[in-house]
């Protein structure tokens, strides 16, 4: 079994939508084996985000990640870290597919209510970033 690393994002967890979001994952085969509501520092969304401080929408994005609170978790399934991109939809609301996360709940591309690792390095390291391992049950 894979491993991958989510965010549910300060937009989602405003309006009320930690339950609905967290129902898609276990419905599609991933399953939260670490969790928690924290609210990122600016360094620590900074250091999250670190390989995005070049393009123009760095600042809006680290605004919008420390605004209020998130949650984070590491999902469990197989194939997690495609399964999780497929649940999730596209980056864009306005490109996702029908019954993806971003295309039922996300407000524009900035907010879009979710985040999760690209690939398995980034996996790691992001799990990493926000875990140790005795928190992953
Ligand atoms: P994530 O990494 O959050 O799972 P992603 O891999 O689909 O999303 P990236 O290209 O890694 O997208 O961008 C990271 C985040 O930066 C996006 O989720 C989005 O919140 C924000 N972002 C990306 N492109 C734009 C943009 N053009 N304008 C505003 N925000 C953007
Ligand atoms: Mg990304």
């Amino acid at each position: 079994l894979e491993r991958t690393f989510s965010i549910i994002k300060p937009d989602a967890v405003r309006r009320n939508l930690i339950g609905k979001i967290i129902a898609k994952f276990e419905e599609n085969g991933l399953r939260p084996v670490a969790m928690k509501k924290i609210h990122m520092t600016r360094e620590q969304a900074e250091g999250f985000y670190a390989v995005h401080k070049e393009r123009p929408f760095f600042t809006e994005l680290v605004e919008q990640m420390i605004a209020s609170p998130v949650v984070v978790q590491v999902l469990e399934g197989e194939n997690a870290i495609a399964r999780n991109r497929e649940i999730m939809g596209a980056t864009n609301p306005a490109n996702a597919d029908e019954g993806t996360i971003r295309k039922e709940f996300a407000l524009s591309v900035g907010e879009n209510s979710v985040h999760g690792s690209d690939a398995p390095e980034t996996a790691r390291e992001e799990i990493k970033f926000f875990f140790t391992d005795d928190e992953i049950v």
